[in-house]
């Protein structure tokens, strides 16, 4: 069947599909590619077997549009060209934006993630310099970033030590992260050092290699602000109680999810893996379902229904940008997790 991808000029939501290469073990099990995507035509389809012993003859094919489909032979530099460079535009011109990577372990979410915060750090801090002393709207901008993980419901700083942290809703109705650290990015360098020091944070205590961070979202945020003027900072410090020493000018948050089949591991005969499974399957229908208000335009939108899309409400509301890079592993032996994430991008679409 062929589904065309809709027309969606003005939409606030882009879904891409990428697809990875097999990797060595895939091929000495010699496990088929049953991925094919056309980039032309946006549309990405699983051939799935249905009697394994002969996968010639009895398959079903799964066809999914999307905004875009990236193949095994697409690069990293190619999808920040076409996935986050407009929104780091769209950051400096308009509002916040988001980037998630979604898919199940092993699928390349870190893989696509990993190299995305540094180039549009470069990308802000060239804005930055750019527009230095400048009457425009972005002069005089500094460039901060936070990183923070979100594991079994519970909040951890990546830049500092894990701490554990809370989140509160404020008197503004500001959700906010409370003592979460942001660091302010002096230079291209300085932020490789501070992004390398949040990857080793995020595996600190953990038990097996890639285990424990597949059961947690890891969120990094890019955040442009402005040193506010004397009058206003008094103001501020008058009626609010806190000085007010800057201001945000926008937002960018780069989200690799947790694996989408720990959502699943909700039998598990562990008792904590089974609460973890259950808090990431109801964090990932969340965020699902507020992705989907935020499209509709619907004005009530579920953003309490789990921590995730909690710390998240403010990078959403208002004229924001959201991308979701659904990866998917090629193999045979992935089938039913790729059209899991394939029908879980489709309807977040
Ligand atoms: P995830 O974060 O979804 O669990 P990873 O990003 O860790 O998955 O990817 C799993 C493995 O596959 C890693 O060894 C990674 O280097 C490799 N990989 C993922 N995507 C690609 C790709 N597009 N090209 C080459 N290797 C990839
Ligand atoms: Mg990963």
């Amino acid at each position: 069947k062929k589904v065309m991808p809709a027309p969606r000029a003005q939409s606030k939501i882009r879904v891409s599909v990428r697809k990875r290469p097999l990797n060595g073990k895939e091929m000495t099990k010699k496990e088929r590619d049953i991925c094919t995507s056309d980039a032309a035509a946006s549309e990405f389809t699983v051939w799935e077997p249905k009697v394994k012993v002969d996968l010639t003859r009895f398959v079903e094919s799964h066809a999914f549009a999307f905004d875009a489909v990236y193949d095994a032979s697409v690069s990293n530099d190619e999808i920040y060209a076409s996935e986050v460079e407009p929104l780091v535009n769209f950051v400096l011109e308009r509002a916040n934006a988001t980037c998630f990577a979604y898919g199940q372990t092993g699928s390349g979410k870190t893989y696509t993630m990993q190299p995305l915060p540094g180039r549009a750090a470069r990308d802000f801090l060239s804005a930055v310099d750019q527009f230095r002393d400048s009457d425009d709207a972005r002069g005089n901008l500094q460039l901060w970033l936070s990183a923070f993980e979100i594991y079994g419901g519970r909040v951890f700083d990546l830049l500092n030590a894990r701490r554990k942290l809370r989140v509160l809703e404020d008197s503004k109705s500001q959700i906010c992260v409370v003592g979460l650290q942001e660091h302010c990015v002096v230079g291209a360098e300085a932020f490789d050092k501070l992004i390398e020091r949040g990857a080793k944070a995020r595996c600190v205590g953990c038990t097996g290699a890639n285990s424990e961070s597949s059961r947690s979202h890891a969120i990094l945020q890019l955040v442009l602000k402005r040193p506010v003027d004397q009058a206003k900072a008094q103001h501020a410090a008058f009626t609010t109680g806190e000085p007010l020493t800057a201001e945000i000018f926008g937002k960018l948050s780069f989200i690799d999810l947790a694996g989408s089949e720990r959502g699943a591991d909700t039998t598990d005969n562990d008792r904590q893996t089974r609460i973890e499974g259950a808090e990431i399957n109801k964090s990932l229908l969340a965020l699902k379902e507020c992705i989907r208000a935020l499209d509709s335009g619907a004005t009530h939108v579920p953003f309490r229904g789990s921590k995730l899309t909690e710390v998240l409400r403010d990078s959403f509301l208002g004229d924001s940008r959201t991308v979701m890079i659904a990866n998917v592993s090629p193999a045979e032996g992935s089938c039913e997790h790729t059209l899991n994430t394939l029908r879980y991008a489709d309807r977040v679409r």
